[in-house]
């Protein structure tokens, strides 16, 4: 598993301090939550890239093992998005300028796949504030107006079936 951590460092500082990091000592096992003394320990380091407009890096990042219930647990910094080389500040920068249509920055190669990325995860993103402000807000009702007219201006059994499996899941599933 991978935990998001905030050492309270740049990835320039992070890089330099490399394996010296102030990484975090848990209490307990983040995954089966059992007591970390004993079971819960310190298992090396993976290098991983980490790209910025200035800088290809390779930095540490520190593991853990639970002897209890084997989960391997990477500590990964906040400045990082699992699975992508770019910073996230890079990855979040090259679709602001990409949505502002700004060009010849530099970020022009980068751009196509993170906006694509970005707009494929747009529920994502509307779910998770949703969920966190509880409340159905304006915004979201417009949206939901919006939706509603596409799903009867398609059909809604044509909807339903076209649907149907997007993304392993199906309409109003969860
Ligand atoms: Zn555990």
């Amino acid at each position: 598993m991978i935990i998001p951590y905030d050492l309270e460092v740049s990835l320039n500082e992070y890089s330099q301090k490399g394996k010296a990091n102030d990484f975090p000592v848990f209490d307990q096992c983040p995954n089966c939550q059992c007591t970390s003394s004993g079971n819960l320990y310190r298992n090396g380091f993976y290098w991983r890239n980490a790209v910025t407009q200035e800088v290809e890096l390779r930095i540490p990042i520190c593991r853990m093992k639970c002897l209890l219930c084997k989960a391997n647990i990477s500590i990964l910094p906040d400045f990082l998005n699992p699975y992508f080389q770019y910073s996230l500040h890079t990855i979040l920068k090259s679709v602001e300028q990409a949505l502002e249509k700004k060009k010849g920055n530099g970020y022009r190669q980068l751009w196509r796949y993170h906006l694509r990325r970005f707009i494929r995860n747009i529920n994502w993103i509307h779910n998770f504030y949703i969920d966190n402000e509880g409340d159905i807000n304006e915004k979201g009702k417009k949206e939901a107006i919006n939706y509603m007219k596409r799903i009867l201006d398609f059909g809604e059994s044509s909807f339903l079936r076209r649907s149907w499996g997007h993304l392993s899941t199906y309409f109003m599933a969860h």
